[in-house]
């Protein structure tokens, strides 16, 4: 399902609001939370196709690395046959950590629009931003805030009901 797209770096437009995708990453956190793993999910889309999808795996996997940015990532590479992610908006719930705002760069991702902020690990801008770091060869447009509420929600209620057990 690979079409060929001129190389342009602005993704192709979506017919959907940012809303409407970010419901779509905040039903992969669930995932992640309903198996008790932090609930934080992504989605990569590509014009109106969602191309990657991610939840957090860190617990079950046992691997520090198993972000749910990075196996949207993998999977959207595999589906698009590329590991530069051009044409895609990746969304995620939560604000990118060093690793996945990394790889993110990497993969030369043109847009990120994320939920919530992480004052612990957030390079989205929180404690920096390296997504749009002046020196690195590729930069991101960044959208946060996107259902920020509901984002920062979902690990609320999954922190306080750990707390209880
Ligand atoms: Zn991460």
């Amino acid at each position: 399902m690979v079409m060929s797209l001129p190389l342009i770096h602005e993704p192709p437009a979506s017919t959907f609001p940012h809303d409407y995708w970010m419901r779509e990453a905040i039903a992969e956190a669930r995932k992640a939370g309903a198996i008790g793993e932090v609930p934080i999910g992504a989605v990569i889309v590509r014009g109106d196709e969602i191309v990657g999808r991610g939840y957090n795996l860190r617990e079950s996997s046992r691997d520090g690395t198993a972000h749910a940015e990075m196996i949207a990532i993998r999977e959207a590479s595999e589906n698009l046959d590329a590991w530069r992610l051009l044409h895609c908006r990746l969304y995620v719930t939560l604000e990118p950590c060093p690793m996945c705002a990394g790889a993110i760069v990497q993969c030369r991702v043109p847009h990120v629009i994320y939920g919530a902020t992480d004052p612990k690990a957030g390079c989205g801008g929180t404690i920096m931003n390296l997504l749009q770091e002046p020196k690195f060869n590729h930069r991101t447009e960044l959208t946060a805030g996107i259902l920020e509420e509901e984002c920062a929600d979902l690990l609320k209620q999954f922190f306080k009901q750990l707390r209880h057990k």
